[in-house]
């Protein structure tokens, strides 16, 4: 079975196409294209008419980069939320379309359960906590009667969003994340920092605004870098080895951009050793939001028999990961 899926929740605007080989994922084609705003942050109107723009010819280049007639496909997969109206629209518009001309069936899905169905799709692992760090979003999920339960998550930003904001601040371009861990390599410093844990959750905003007085005092720019990767990534640690104890789970999984950290890598898989666990991470192209995602998952649910009505296809930005049921693994 073949699946083509289209990513469209924020800054990344994605095409996917995969197979399915006994259970597990191939992917034949993922290309992304993504929109970096000039100033500030991500204008959703703006990070649309980027999607529209670029769209039919990621669609044609999939396509032709996965060897395969579009005949061939059997179900047409879009990122239905969480994520910025203007771009879940622009994404669903054109799956909508992509879907009718082929007269093939759509299905709608949720992009942070995308995250964590290419992880198992991909990595090896079955049944694993999923720590999902990207700019919009920060949650630690497991499976748990029927759903992917949310065990814990940021009350406020998303901690690839403290990072981009903190870059903006240190006059770092965008994406500040992969900036943000080369300089934080030649940190020497540690500078104490909030460390906000409450019950499951994490916050990361007085974490940012101590930073960025830090900066104002003239500490060393590596510095309070390295100290806000320790710190994040230290009460990321802690929450995802909660959950992991809590729902007994002997497999952590990392998911979203932010999981390309070296650093984070290495705490979580720290963790992991230390409890007899298994650590996975998807290679860094099905880690960043991209539409491969989206076509597996969507494939997982059609398979079992869902799909989604075009009368029905309506977005969700608030799309919540525990509203899912998830057939397919029952
Ligand atoms: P996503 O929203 O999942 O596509 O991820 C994008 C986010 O990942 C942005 O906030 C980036 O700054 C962040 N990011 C990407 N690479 C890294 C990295 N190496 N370290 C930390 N953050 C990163
Ligand atoms: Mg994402």
């Amino acid at each position: 079975m073949i699946a083509l899926g289209i990513e469209g929740t924020a800054h990344t605007i994605g095409v996917g196409i995969v197979e399915d080989l006994n259970d597990k994922c191939r992917v034949l084609a993922n290309i992304i294209k993504m929109y970096k705003p000039a100033e500030g942050g991500i204008h959703p109107r703006d990070a649309a008419n980027h999607h529209a723009t670029h769209l039919p010819h990621l669609v044609t280049k999939a396509i032709e980069s996965a060897k395969i007639d579009e005949r061939e496909i059997d179900v047409i997969a879009f990122s239905k939320g969480p994520g910025m109206g203007p771009c879940l629209r622009t994404a669903a518009t054109a799956a909508r379309a992509l879907a009718l001309y082929l007269e093939k069936p759509l299905v709608g899905v949720n992009h942070c359960v995308a995250h964590l169905e290419i992880g198992r799709g991909t990595t090896g692992c079955e049944d694993p906590v999923l720590l999902y760090v990207s700019g919009g979003n920060t949650q630690i999920i497991a499976f748990a009667k029927g759903k992917y339960r949310v065990f814990g998550e940021t009350l406020d930003i998303g901690i690839g969003n403290c990072l981009d904001k903190l870059g903006r601040y240190l006059n770092l371009p965008f994406p500040s994340g992969p900036i943000i861990e080369k300089l934080a390599k030649r940190g020497k410093k540690y500078l104490d920092l909030p460390y906000t844990i409450k019950g499951m959750d994490v916050a990361f905003s007085g974490l940012l605004t101590s930073a960025q007085k830090y900066y104002e005092k003239g500490e060393r720019i590596e510095d309070i870098c390295y100290s806000v990767q320790e710190t994040a990534f230290s009460a990321l640690t802690e929450v995802t080895e909660r959950a992991m104890a809590h729902v007994g789970k002997e497999e952590v999984l990392l998911g979203g951009g932010v999981a390309s950290n070296e650093r984070l890598r290495e705490m979580i898989k720290k963790m992991a050793e230390e409890r007899g666990a298994k650590f996975f991470v998807p290679e860094k192209s099905l880690c960043i939001d991209n539409g491969a995602m989206i076509a597996w998952t969507g494939l997982l649910m059609y398979r079992c028999g869902i799909t989604t009505k075009v009368e029905d296809s309506f977005i969700d930005q608030r799309f919540r990961t525990d509203d899912v049921i998830v057939k397919w693994r029952e």
